[in-house]
């Protein structure tokens, strides 16, 4: 044995509110180690007593050993003054400096606890339940370090009962911060006619009994509210979808378990896996079309969840359904509600019961959706279970400030060498929403720490968010960066994987501002993390009506008619545009030939949009990328073909693709043989498209991004080709694709901006 120090061990990650105070106690008891552990808010600090031997064998063990949900990112040791131990102890967390470690994610209620909800007395049916591997942590984290006081479990004080769990080492809910029981936590409470009652079994069977008679129940979540209902009464999905005013969007479903979910729909062992984790996302997975039609409204996809709450778990046993409609509950475009007043209001037209429970919730988290590409996580919206994780990139993030998108939004801040980016906050288009995202701003700034220095943003000078950022640099007086739309997709995707060299980006989505103020979104450029430079993009196709475009995606379908058919006859002939009208497709050429309101677009999101339309799948859309979304549904697999298109210089037109799907109109081909053929083309487009690059470049690393990539077709027919071609091919894990993934390039690119002095 050698000299014996005190070492002082940092631990930064995700580190705290997952058991990880305890787990080290343990471990330092089994290894008779004397010393302290506390939580600080730059991360997990442990003094001990040990010569080198010991304390390298400890690190080791801390690594191997650390709790499942805890992520280490990075591990200090200093020698310091000896201090004479004489046992080992969890101190008071302290406050130390501006430095932040991870803030947990919530965490969906684990087997244990499951059990313990049948069998232990005081928690006997508790539907708030949890122990240190489980439970709320960022919907309810108010504060770092995170403690109890700092959370909106302060107001309950334990029970004597609960309290000895909380001080006994070697009992599960050990500085569990949320521990609750019966005898002392928050509670729920039924509101029908009313009446209201806090019985949890009347609750569960009034609920369970409603939703067989065919109504609606408002139920609050870990992040916000939900409305359920019987996934097989398509008179209730349709009455439901009126009064929340969703036309066409989809509904998520929540199963009694993982056998029901397979016999809903068609899962790989990937899709199984993940929709199981802890972080219980909504998967996006293929439907055997036996719940009711209204459900996935045409698509051929259906989203599950499984149940992630205590309360879940009592529901489904006394429901007789094993599926049931599980949506947020929130009107329209505005966040979730998340208040139990507005809950209590404006549910009421929608509901006949609305379930509370007198817990806060602090950050709303809505349900993240995933879905699987090429059998591996794909995030498309980021939430609840997965945000605030950072993003780990190898660059000096701190102060850095992304505002994102207009759509899907997220914003990220930059700390250490670390993205954090925010839950999801959706669509800048209200005055509800624009006040989720300043509250979010302000309450992640002040947990993390966060003093704005830069501030990126899109290079769209009408997106809500632009104006926040802009305001902001002006009143602090900093600077404000400007970053393409379809760099920072790039950029993004290039952060996940830590590129930080030239690469050939391939950027498809719906609409972002371009350099010569353009509408651009189909996009080949060369690109490191300062700069881009512009290949390639798919053929402008002048379009007009702005806000009108996306909502009606025939007009696309008359523009690409009129760029490359023009024949009038052939355009007011094909097929379902006919139910347009004739007089409206006249009027809108000569609005077009009169240059009003006319843009040029290269976006990807467009050329979908106008297929589409032609082939008669969709002419109206009811929500964002309805369109692509049922020509994707509409694929017959196993087809093999594409259509021609043109490689001009620095522009792919798809002139020729037009020409042939209205040939095969004509010659009455099917929709979904259309639709393969045509994913295939745009497919091909891009490995011909990215062929070339690599010709002038040499490059061989592919980054591909943007919303367009979400279509699990196209992406792993672009991603196969490529790697067969020899590419090197990086897509997302960690961020979505579409614009909810914007912000983190935003970040990186001023990052290495400045960096590089640019700034
Ligand atoms: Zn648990
Ligand atoms: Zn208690």
């Amino acid at each position: 044995m050698g000299p014996v120090n005190t070492y002082r061990i940092q631990i930064k990650g995700l580190v705290q509110g997952i058991g990880f105070r305890p787990f080290v106690h343990r471990l330092a008891g089994s290894l008779n180690l004397f010393g302290t552990v506390e939580n600080r808010n730059n991360g997990v600090f442990i003094f001990i007593n040990t010569d080198k031997d010991g304390m390298d064998s400890f690190v080791e063990k801390i690594k191997s050993l650390a709790p499942k949900h805890a992520r280490i990112d990075k591990i200090t040791v200093e020698t310091v003054e000896t201090i004479p131990f004489t046992d080992f102890s969890i101190a008071t967390s302290e406050n130390v400096s501006d430095d932040i470690t991870g803030i947990s994610p919530d965490i969906a209620v684990c087997p244990d606890c499951l059990s313990d909800m049948e069998l232990q007395e005081h928690r006997k049916d508790y539907p708030l339940i949890n122990c240190t591997n489980c439970g709320p942590r960022f919907s309810i984290i108010k504060g770092v370090p995170y403690d109890r006081s700092k959370t909106t479990m302060a107001e309950f004080r334990m029970c004597p009962k609960c309290e000895e769990e909380y001080s006994d080492i070697n009992d599960r809910r050990f500085h569990a911060q949320p521990v609750a029981c019966n005898n002392c936590g928050p509670m729920y409470t039924i509101h029908i006619n009313n009446k209201t009652t806090k019985n949890i079994n009347e609750i569960v069977t009034i609920a369970a009994q409603l939703i067989h008679d065919g109504s609606v129940v408002a139920l609050k979540g870990t992040g916000g509210y939900h409305l359920l209902c019987d996934a097989y009464n398509e008179n209730t999905i349709k009455n439901l979808r009126i009064s929340k005013a969703r036309e066409g969007k989809p509904f998520a479903v929540m199963c009694r378990d993982i056998s029901i979910a397979d016999k809903l729909a068609q899962m790989t062992s990937a899709d199984k896996e993940i929709i199981a984790t802890w972080r219980r996302p909504v998967m996006l997975l293929e439907s055997r079309g036996i719940l009711a039609p209204s459900i996935s409204n045409g698509l051929s996809t259906v989203g599950v969840i499984l149940p992630y709450m205590p309360f879940h778990y009592l529901l489904f046993k006394k429901l007789h359904t094993d599926t049931i409609v599980f949506t947020s509950a929130n009107f329209s475009d505005e966040p979730v509600i998340i208040s139990d007043d507005q809950a209590l209001t404006k549910l009421k037209s929608l509901a006949s019961a609305v379930i509370t429970y007198n817990r806060e919730i602090y950050n709303r988290t809505d349900d993240s959706v995933c879905r699987t590409i090429n059998y591996r996580e794909f995030i498309i919206r980021r939430s609840r279970g997965y945000s605030p994780s950072p993003v780990n990139t190898q660059l000096k993030t701190e102060g850095i400030f992304g505002a994102g998108a207009e759509l899907n939004n997220c914003f990220a801040i930059g700390k250490g060498t670390q993205v954090i980016i925010s839950q999801h906050i959706g669509d800048l288009k209200n005055a509800e929403t624009l006040d989720f995202y300043t509250t979010s701003f302000n309450r992640l700034s002040d947990m993390f720490r966060f003093k704005p220095d830069i501030i990126a943003k899109d290079l769209h000078p009408d997106y809500l968010s632009s104006a926040f950022a802009e305001k902001m640099a002006s009143e602090l007086n900093i600077r404000h960066v400007n970053v393409q739309h379809h760099h920072a997709h790039i950029a993004s995707c290039m952060a996940e994987h830590n590129l930080n060299e030239k690469v050939i980006g391939v950027a498809l989505d719906g609409v972002g501002l371009g350099t010569d103020m353009n509408i651009w979104g189909g996009e080949f450029m060369i690109a490191d993390l300062c700069d881009f430079e512009r290949m390639m993009h798919f053929e402008y196709v002048p379009i007009s009506g702005a806000d009108k475009i996306s909502p009606e995606p025939w007009r696309s379908g008359v523009a690409y008619l009129d760029k490359y058919v023009k024949d009038m006859k052939t355009i007011s002939e094909t097929l379902r545009l006919k139910e347009i009208g004739q007089d409206n497709i006249t009027l809108y050429r000569r609005i077009m030939t009169a240059g009003i309101n006319v843009c040029q677009y290269s976006g990807a999101g467009r050329l979908f949009d106008a297929v589409a339309a032609i082939s008669g799948i969709c002419l109206f859309s009811s929500y964002q990328a309805e369109a692509p979304m049922l020509l994707e549904s509409a694929v017959q697999k196993g087809i093999s073909r594409c259509y021609d298109f043109e490689m001009k210089d620095e522009e792919i037109s798809f002139g020729k693709t037009i020409e042939g799907i209205l040939h095969d109109l004509k010659k009455g081909i099917p929709a979904g043989e259309i639709s393969a053929a045509f994913h295939n083309t745009v497919g091909r487009a891009v490995v011909e498209g990215v062929k070339e690059l690599h010709e002038i470049s040499g490059i061989h690393k592919i980054v591909l991004s943007g919303g367009t990539f979400q279509n699990k077709y196209l992406s792993e027919y672009v991603i196969n080709e490529l790697s067969r071609e020899k590419f090197s091919v990086y897509f997302h894990h960690q961020v979505p694709s579409n614009d909810g993934g914007l912000a983190l390039g935003q970040v990186v690119v001023a990052a290495a901006r400045r960096d590089e002095g640019y700034i």
